[in-house]
């Protein structure tokens, strides 16, 4: 990936030629906006790498060195779209056409009451702002007042950074004061095929061989984990966690194997093959990788990654259904055997989306012929089988005599076998077969 910078350090035309126009726009009226209220507002961060990157980005991180809020506030009401406003952090955000989300926050330095703790925020400069950020390619700025509008403010050494493809810490406390930057350290550099300087690399094994990142939060450690399981090449990035040692905070007897390597390298394609076939079913991408993570961890172990990393009911229970319910449908699906539709259905209807593209990449170590005919099943599953259903209901039963229970469930079920099996085609067949199950 290469830096490509326009115009030397000056940006302000590059700047309005490399972004859409609604972006340079917002960023010009923001920049008037400052000027009217006596305020000094920058661009910072991931939008000036990205810029420089030639990536686009449409989350746009604003500092005003004043205050931000009003600044955020003014924006909105000269905009006409709504401002959340996070009045503990000094932070808004603005929510804009064109996929564009602004953040304004007040500028600020900022200290640790203690390692891993929220920090305590203090009103400051820009320059002060940049030195608690996490890596020198994340301090890069671009003034928005006319006044030196577009220039490129550079006090860290991040262009240089950019330009050597480097992750660098700005101080040797970095890791120490927020844990989460060991997992961004990676997460940048596998976006960006990035390496570590020797000091940084230094720093991020001293930080992970202690138990700093024990003390983070169920909530954070999860939202790092998914977001470096939502970059591409996970099986790489899994590789890179293992040496560093950092499998062990999601649980500590995950380990890197070459059996977890090779199933996370099947999954993208089988993503591939499933958004090109079902367009309309969304995938939770980052849970089937962390599905296919701990699919050699046993069940009790697996409740202990649900539980340290506080994932939300829904997505829990995916992973719970999952654990519990595809070793016996992937066993189903590749016995020689050929398998009544309703010998499909069963297996298939225990899972989630998700669960049913872990199944297939799971049976692409299994054998072509197994492989295909997996995937095979699971389209018939989605576009067919999944609609079928009797077309007798529980006030059938009832009508024809029986008593509501349990028993109602299993009697639906075995309708629905015979409709996906074809033994029974209209309401006086399902009635006839009842009346022989039910020996009425
Ligand atoms: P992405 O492209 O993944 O969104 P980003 O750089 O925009 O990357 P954000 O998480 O949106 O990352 O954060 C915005 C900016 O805030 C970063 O560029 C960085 O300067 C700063 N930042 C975010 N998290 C931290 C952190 N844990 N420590 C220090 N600075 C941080």
């Amino acid at each position: 990936m290469d830096v490509t910078i326009l115009g030397g350090t000056k940006l302000g035309e590059p700047l309005k030629a490399r972004v859409p126009e609604h972006v340079s726009n917002l960023l010009c009226q923001a920049g008037a906006l400052a000027d009217q209220l006596s305020v000094r507002a920058f661009v910072v961060g991931g939008f000036v790498r990205d810029l420089l990157l030639g990536i686009e980005n449409f989350d746009l991180d604003l500092v005003i060195e004043g205050d931000g809020i009003a600044f955020a506030r003014a924006l909105g009401r000269n905009l006409g779209v709504h401002v959340q406003v996070y009045d503990r952090f000094g932070t808004a955000v603005l929510m804009l056409p064109h996929r564009v989300k602004l953040d304004v926050a007040t500028a600020r330095g900022e200290s640790y009451a203690h390692p891993t703790a929220l920090p305590v925020v203090k009103p400051g400069s820009l320059e002060k702002d940049l030195f608690r950020r996490d890596f020198t390619i994340n301090t890069l700025a671009i003034p928005l007042n006319r006044t030196g509008f577009g220039e490129l403010l550079d006090v860290r050494g991040g262009l240089r950074d950019l330009q050597r493809k480097t992750i660098r810490v700005l101080h040797d406390r970095s890791f120490v004061d927020d844990p989460t930057r060991l997992f961004r350290a990676i997460r940048f550099a596998q976006r960006f095929g990035f390496r570590m300087e020797a000091n940084t690399l230094r720093l991020l094994k001293e930080a992970a061989a202690t138990d700093l990142v024990h003390r983070l939060s169920g909530p954070r450690l999860r939202n790092e984990i998914m977001l470096l399981l939502a970059e591409k090449d996970v099986s790489r990035t899994i590789q890179r966690m293992g040496t560093m040692d950092l499998l062990r905070f999601i649980h500590p007897r995950l380990r890197p194997t070459l059996q977890v390597e090779i199933l996370l390298k099947h999954i993208a394609p089988i993503m591939a093959w499933w958004t090109k076939r079902f367009p309309d079913r969304p995938l939770d991408r980052p849970l089937i990788y962390l599905m296919g993570l701990i699919d050699g961890l046993t069940l009790s172990a697996a409740e202990a990654v649900l539980k340290r990393l506080a994932f939300p009911n829904r997505q829990a229970d995916k992973v719970r259904h999952v654990k519990q319910s595809l070793p016996s449908a992937l066993r189903t699906l590749s016995a020689r055997r050929s398998l009544k539709p309703s010998g499909v259905y069963r297996p298939l209807a225990a899972l989630p989306d998700e669960g049913l593209v872990l199944l297939a990449a799971k049976s692409t170590s299994l054998s072509d012929n197994v492989h295909a005919t997996v995937k095979r099943e699971i389209s018939a599953y989605l576009t067919t089988y999944r609609h079928i259903t009797p077309s007798l209901t529980g006030d059938d039963l009832t009508d024809l005599g029986l008593k509501p229970g349990p028993l109602y469930k299993k009697i639906l079920g075995r309708l629905r076998d015979a409709r996906l099996n074809e033994e029974v085609s209209t309401k006086a067949e399902e009635r006839a077969l009842v009346k022989r199950i039910a020996k009425l």
